[in-house]
């Protein structure tokens, strides 16, 4: 088959859905990954299959479990017997004041976003390198750099992880497969504002050079850049994706 093929972990809500959107806009093939939203991802598989006349398919499948892992890429391989493009977006936080932060959010976190993110890049890297072909796209994030909140310690330590892990793929998968990164600042997705107050949403925009957050179709534009011919000269990079922070 010619058409391209992604596999998008997190892939039935916010960011994950809108990469899931664009990628389809271009006529990419949807390995659509979630955990417990099983209903929003089969919508989203059908809605995207009627309007741009794709083929998608939903695995269930926790990133951070190596069986379940290793189950995904089988049956994605069976289905469409490649991946070209792997997006690692799945990615949790747990808010909590450091006073209450547990030794088990912290390994909960770094469960999910890296260990995650290196299993999922693990097997499916291996793959594209037999392939020689592939390109592999991390969403890490600005707080993996250099915006610290200590009430998600563990999840900036964890997006930290993922922008070196993003580092010696790109080496360890050399020459064959590009791999980059992404680090978003604020994006308004429904879960992210769900938890915010407005007061909080107004201090946090005045940071911003834009003065507002941004959108998550405006990561999916980035992601379907990296995954493109376009981007055949970028490699090893961590793009900003903030609207200008301070
Ligand atoms: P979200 O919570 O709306 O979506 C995350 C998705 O990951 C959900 O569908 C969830 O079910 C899935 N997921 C969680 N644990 C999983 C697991 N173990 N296995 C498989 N799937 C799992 O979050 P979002 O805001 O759309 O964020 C997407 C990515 O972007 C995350 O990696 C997040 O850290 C990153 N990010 C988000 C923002 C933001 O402001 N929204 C900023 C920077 C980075």
């Amino acid at each position: 088959m010619n058409e391209k093929v992604v596999l998008i972990t997190g892939a039935g809500r916010g960011i994950g859905a809108a990469i899931a959107e664009k990628l389809a806009s271009n006529g990419y093939h949807l390995i659509l990954n979630y955990l417990t939203s099983e209903k929003e991802t089969k919508l989203l598989q059908k809605r995207l299959e009627e309007i741009y006349a794709i083929k998608a398919i939903c695995i269930q499948a926790d990133i951070s479990k190596e069986e379940d892992v290793q189950n995904m890429v089988a049956i994605a391989l069976q289905a469409f017997e490649k991946i070209d493009v792997l997006v690692n977006n799945a990615g949790i936080a747990i808010d909590t004041l450091y006073e209450n932060k547990t030794v088990d959010n912290f390994r909960k976190t770094l469960d999910v976003n890296l260990i995650g993110t290196f299993l999922v890049s693990k097997y499916v890297g291996d793959h594209m390198y037999e392939k020689k072909k592939g390109t592999i796209i991390n969403i890490a994030s600005t707080n993996g750099i250099d915006e610290y909140f200590p009430m998600c310690l563990d999840y900036d330590a964890s997006k930290a992880g993922v922008i070196s892990l993003t580092h010696n793929l790109s080496l360890q998968y050399a020459p064959y497969i590009r791999v980059n990164a992404i680090a978003p600042g604020w994006v308004a997705t429904e879960n992210e504002m769900r938890e915010l107050d407005q007061e909080y949403i107004t201090l946090e925009q005045e940071k911003i050079y834009l003065k507002r957050f941004g959108k998550p179709s405006e990561i999916a534009n980035v992601v379907s850049f990296l995954a493109s011919e376009d981007a055949s000269f970028v490699n090893n990079a961590i793009i900003r994706v903030d609207g200008g922070q301070r």
